[in-house]
């Protein structure tokens, strides 16, 4: 997800004066899952408040308003929860992302409550691989002080992902309503900068994780398939960013997608594969912990959310 600064302080507005729901409560922890000797589970990092003028840009409200109400979404500002997966595998602790710290929105930012809540320090936090550089995503790998959150981590980053945010040029050339961010990812990637492996499409990261280039949202983004003894799981990231139109309606774009056709593209081709191969997907910002299944019907995709949340 991506909000402009006037957004991110409208949501942190709201945020205050909305009720708060499940994943707004401290210490949530989201599903968990085994695959073969691979444990995985999301924690909460919160939720995003997002103004329906952003996540649905460009789309007709007449014709969002029926699937919204299908699912019993009510009028106001999106809350997208945000499911931070943690996976421990062979001694190895890895974090795919790291939420959104102390000074993005007041209804996110606390990831570290729900390790605790896991029984973890982030001193045994061994790998922190990202997906993207959105401020959701990024902005927890640094403390209050500005240090790294996880001292004793390695970091890991798509190869071109890294090549646009940690271009100084990038904030001039994108959008003026996503400069700030750019100038935030810049900023956090400086500090880790040493600590940084970069990887590309298709290399297996660690034992078990392959990546996997799914671009659009952002110029580099990175999901991660995850197999172990026989069974799979596909850790989306925002390739898949929303539960609200993209199953039901998967080509139409999204605001928040910095690349809306390329990711569209991309979403269509994910979801037919996760359909296809029954693999089952972690979404950074589905529902319900963000653990379920894909299925097809003619041209629209359903999500099957096995959360008990
Ligand atoms: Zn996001």
């Amino acid at each position: 997800m991506l909000l402009n600064r006037r957004q991110v302080l409208a949501g942190g507005t709201a945020a205050a004066v909305l009720p708060s729901h499940g994943w707004g409560s401290p210490a949530s922890t989201g599903i968990s899952l085994k695959l073969g000797d691979m444990q995985v589970q999301t924690l909460s990092d919160g939720h995003l408040t997002l103004p329906r003028s952003l996540l649905f840009a460009g789309l007709e409200p007449g014709a969002v308003a029926p699937i919204l109400q299908a699912q019993n979404i009510g009028p106001g500002p999106i809350q997208p929860p945000i499911n931070v997966t943690l996976m421990r595998h062979q001694g190895r602790v890895v974090l795919f992302d790291t939420g959104s710290g102390p000074a993005f929105q007041a209804s996110a930012g606390r990831l570290k409550t729900s390790l605790d809540a896991a029984g973890l320090t982030p001193e045994e936090v061994s790998h922190v691989v990202f997906t993207h550089c959105h401020p959701d995503h990024l902005w927890g790998v640094l403390d209050d002080f500005d240090d790294p959150l996880f001292p004793n981590a390695s970091y890991l980053v798509g190869q071109v992902e890294w090549d646009y945010w940690f271009n100084p040029d990038t904030a001039s050339t994108i959008s003026a309503d996503r400069a700030s961010m750019a100038v935030g990812a810049r900023r956090r990637l400086a500090v880790l900068a040493e600590r940084v492996s970069r990887f590309a499409d298709g290399e297996e990261i660690l034992p078990g994780v392959g990546a996997h280039a799914t671009f659009g949202h952002t110029p580099g983004h990175m999901s991660f398939q995850l197999r172990a003894g026989g069974d799979s799981a596909l850790i989306g990231g925002d390739a898949i960013g929303n539960s609200h139109v993209s199953f039901a309606e998967p080509s139409w774009p999204i605001g928040t997608d910095q690349d809306a056709v390329a990711a569209a593209q991309t979403r269509l081709r994910l979801l037919d594969m996760l359909a296809h191969e029954k693999i089952q997907l972690i979404g950074y910002h589905l529902p319900n912990g963000g653990l379920g299944r894909v299925e097809r019907s003619d041209s629209r995709f359903r999500f099957i959310s096995d959360g008990s949340i």
